[in-house]
């Protein structure tokens, strides 16, 4: 699943983005202003982001912008803004804008600015990085990444689709403490109810197909794929 940060002040056009982009498959965070912004992106694992230009803090969307890619963030970013100046526009692709849409704007018209941003930043980090690399193997697992199927050893392993991006996330992070909401965050999307025990449940499933040993808990922490058989 895309997730999509919608950086925007106004609650009337978050929520609007919010459903729009829920109804098209796309996972959604919000921050209100450009520090929150920052953060969010730093903390969490976002494949677009929406930027309106006036914030609720005193800083604005150039700011955002600036830091961010001062900082090598590649994320995609558009510019989604009442400011239609050309001036704004310039100034916006200068700081590493990706795209500009000036508000009032038609969904669809967003929607499909989003989709190629997306696909691009998936085509280029593809080749580029090798955080999409194909394998991913621990110990005696491996995960085809193309694929989307488990073996342990020489067997093959039935994993779901959660399952897989669940393995999938521990296998990235090896021996680094995962929270339970860094993991519902990951795997189930940003407005997953945080209550929920959804992630412990997943976690067995992946220790009864995977092995019991492999992914350890850590008390009042989370969870960590263990490393060190101890
Ligand atoms: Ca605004």
């Amino acid at each position: 699943m895309n997730r999509i940060l919608i950086v925007e002040d106004e609650p009337r056009i978050v929520s609007f983005l919010k459903k729009g982009l829920q109804a098209n498959g796309f996972a959604t965070g919000t921050a209100t202003n450009a520090k929150e912004a920052i953060s969010m992106v730093q903390t969490h694992q976002f494949d677009l982001m929406l930027l309106d230009l006036g914030l609720a803090d005193e800083k604005d969307g150039f700011t955002v912008l600036e830091e961010l890619r001062g900082q090598g963030e590649q994320i995609p970013i558009i510019i989604l803004t009442a400011r239609d100046e050309v001036g704004d526009k310039v100034q916006g692709f200068d700081l590493g804008a990706n795209d500009y849409v000036t508000k009032p704007f038609r969904f669809e018209e967003l929607l499909a600015r989003v989709r190629v941003r997306i696909r691009e930043y998936n085509s280029s980090s593809k080749q580029s990085s090798n955080q999409y690399e194909k394998i991913l193997s621990f110990n005696n697992i491996v995960l085809d990444l193309s694929t989307r199927k488990a073996k342990v050893g020489s067997e093959h392993v039935e994993l779901s689709a959660r399952e897989f991006l669940l393995a999938e996330t521990f296998f990235r992070h090896p021996g680094q403490v995962m929270s339970r909401e860094q993991l519902l965050d990951r795997v189930w999307g940003y407005d997953y109810d945080p209550g929920s025990n959804i992630v412990d449940v997943y976690v067995g499933y992946l220790r009864k197909k995977l092995g019991s040993k492999l992914i350890e808990t850590v008390r009042g922490m989370g969870y960590r794929l263990r490393t060190n058989s101890k």
